[in-house]
């Protein structure tokens, strides 16, 4: 401990270190959600904004416990960013009771939802909609620039001196996103159209599936929160064989024991993990929201290609 502290204050010492102090407490605080969105709101805020995740890199965000940090968090925010669309159940009694009067900005708000597809998979006879809303917009880059552009209006809102820094960061980063959009379809349009069958653990993929035309099977339905029961599994298996699902993979945010069992009871092959809600660690391959796409991308024609 000893140790520690006065490494921190020689630290303190260094003029590098004083800047980089005063530079953070002047930026604008936000919270954003989870780390996906977090990624988002920095490439629009830049050094302008010192943004929280709530839910951290691998985190499920579906299933999260808020911590009294978090509640903090919310209190001294100046703008919170959420994905909307029912992803986090957990936000608005956490934002009460933070008593934060930050400004809220749902940044799904401009997307067309899909409908959640209620059953754990498609068509196995379980389909049947509660009406609910699809969250995982992100997973089309079309809805990321919609995000951008509430992001860049949300910052605009709460800090109108930047307001231009931050209209020309979120225009700089669409035109990456295009960019990235194109390689996506570049990568997946190299697939046979009928080989693009995969399977997943949870239906996070829908907005992907139907921008890049993949066909995705789930194990479980929107939220990662239920387990699959061993008659679901069954039925999962059959339509593996029947359907010629060619890769199964696991998932960053999911326990991957289930598709393991899959794998292993069906002879389908592991194509890797996708990253659907959240990002890696910074060291690892999808350390950013396109990061995220690239590599998810990549997995998923890598692993049909072969097959
Ligand atoms: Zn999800």
């Amino acid at each position: 401990m000893i140790t520690r502290r006065s490494a921190v204050s020689a630290l303190l010492a260094t003029p590098v270190l004083v800047s980089r102090v005063s530079a953070q407490a002047a930026a604008l605080p936000v919270v954003a959600t989870f780390s996906i969105l977090g990624d988002l709101v920095r490439q629009v805020g830049g050094d302008r904004v010192a943004v929280t995740s709530l839910v951290g890199p691998d985190g499920d965000a579906h299933s999260y416990s808020p911590t009294p940090a978090d509640a903090r968090a919310l209190a001294a925010a100046r703008v919170i960013f959420a994905n909307g669309l029912g992803f986090e159940g957990w936000m608005t009694r956490l934002v009460r009771s933070s008593g934060s009067r930050a400004q809220q900005v749902t940044v799904s708000s401009g997307v067309t939802p899909l409908k959640a597809e209620g059953g754990h998979s498609h068509g196995h006879g379980h389909g049947h909609s509660h009406g609910a809303n699809d969250p995982h917009a992100w997973q089309d880059v079309a809805n990321a620039k919609l995000y951008v552009k509430a992001i860049a209006d949300g910052l605009a809102a709460a800090d109108a001196a930047n307001a231009g820094a931050y209209a020309a960061r979120a225009q700089a980063y669409t035109a990456e996103l295009d960019v990235l959009d194109k390689e996506i379809r570049a990568r997946i349009g190299a697939v046979p159209r009928d080989q693009r069958r995969i399977l997943t653990t949870h239906d996070a993929f829908a907005y992907f599936a139907r921008a890049y035309e993949v066909d995705f099977l789930a194990l479980r339905g929107v939220s990662s929160e239920a387990e699959p029961s061993p008659r679901e599994i069954g039925a999962v298996i059959r339509q593996i064989r029947d359907r010629k699902v060619r890769a199964l993979f696991m998932e960053n945010i999911s326990d991957p024991r289930a598709i393991q069992r899959i794998a292993a009871e069906t002879g389908a092959r592991i194509g890797g993990k996708l990253y659907s809600d959240a990002l890696s660690p910074a060291d690892g391959p999808a350390a950013t929201y396109a990061a995220m796409m690239r590599h998810n991308a990549g997995q998923i024609a890598g692993a049909l290609v072969q097959g």
